[in-house]
């Protein structure tokens, strides 16, 4: 997990970076706590959740003389126990056949790269799958699935900018019914500017594609970027609105993200986590785990 801690905590604008020689051998009294909490709201934690550790905290240790390493192994408890319900890898070379997951999230949120490494991983795994460039908007999405598609050699099915993003998945679904594939993974475009547009053409996709399978989407799995900090948030709320989203894929966390807002999400949100992202490369996709994304923030 060493990418995934570097990214988080180690340059000097980021939790872990702030809280190291912050508390050593000093009291946590009011004005201890209120620094902890400004710390924690820093990391985009938001204040909600900033202001609940923080209690939390000093419900054990209010006026008592603390140290560094107890602050961050007594906030990474808590950050933990917040996360821990959410914690749900998922084998997607499991289930239904062809089980249909369909990735969604705003443009650049890192949609087509997060289906680029699961297809690489799958296909070591042995699944059969197809990808599908429901992204019919922007020709450069087409381009890169492709690419990551040859790369994994697996077959990409798009159809030229501007054609019908429905019909193109129903003919996906079509096809590996008929090839017994396993998966069908989805890419799906992220105009949230447009937000009623967006909703009914996820809504089509939707449709669509449960004329062929009443089960389907099996999966419908938001890409968040966690570099645009507390907007997350707001996009899981706008998301979960114009989709049953049914799991989260955190990415960027290698970069200046400082994280904290997965936090957030996670005490506010009943969605398991599926995977952090933390590179541009195959293997940079990691199961999302509690423990290791705690400490990783706490550094
Ligand atoms: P989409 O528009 O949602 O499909 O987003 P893309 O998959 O095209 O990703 C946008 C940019 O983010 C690309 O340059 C990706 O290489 C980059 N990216 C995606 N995931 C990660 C990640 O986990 N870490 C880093 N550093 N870059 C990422």
């Amino acid at each position: 997990f060493s990418k995934l801690t570097t990214g988080l905590s180690k340059s000097s604008s980021k939790l872990g970076a702030s809280l190291t020689g912050a508390f050593n051998k000093r009291k946590l009294d009011d004005d201890a706590l209120e620094e902890l909490e400004d710390l924690l709201i820093t990391s985009d934690m938001g204040a909600r959740v900033a202001a609940k550790i923080t209690s939390n905290l000093a419900k054990t240790r209010f006026d008592k003389d603390v140290t560094d390493q107890e602050i961050k192994e007594a906030l990474a408890e808590e950050i933990e126990a917040i996360m821990a319900p959410r914690e749900q890898v998922v084998d997607f070379s499991d289930g239904p056949t062809p089980r249909v997951v369909l990735f969604v999230g705003v443009n650049g949120s890192g949609k087509t790269t997060t289906i680029g490494k699961i297809a690489s991983k799958l296909k070591e795994q042995g699944a059969k799958a197809v990808l599908v460039a429901g992204d019919t908007f922007r020709a450069a999405a087409i381009e890169q699935l492709t690419v990551w598609g040859e790369r994994a050699g697996i077959p990409v099915m798009s159809k030229p900018t501007g054609a019908d993003a429905a019909g193109l998945v129903y003919e996906a679904i079509e096809k590996a019914k008929a090839d017994n594939l396993d998966l069908v993974l989805v890419d799906t475009a992220g105009r949230l500017q447009n937000k009623a547009e967006l909703m009914s053409e996820l809504a089509k996709i939707v449709r669509v594609a449960r004329k062929l399978d009443p089960e389907a989407p099996h999966d419908v799995i938001l890409v968040l970027d966690a570099t645009v900090g507390q907007n997350a948030l707001s996009q899981v709320e706008a998301f979960r609105h114009t989709a049953e989203v049914s799991g989260i894929v955190m990415t960027k966390l290698d970069g200046t993200a400082k994280g904290g807002v997965l936090v957030a999400i996670a005490e506010a949100h009943d969605l398991p986590i599926h995977f952090v992202g933390v590179g541009e490369k195959a293997e940079d996709l990691q199961p999302f785990s509690a423990a290791a994304f705690a400490k990783a923030l706490v550094g």
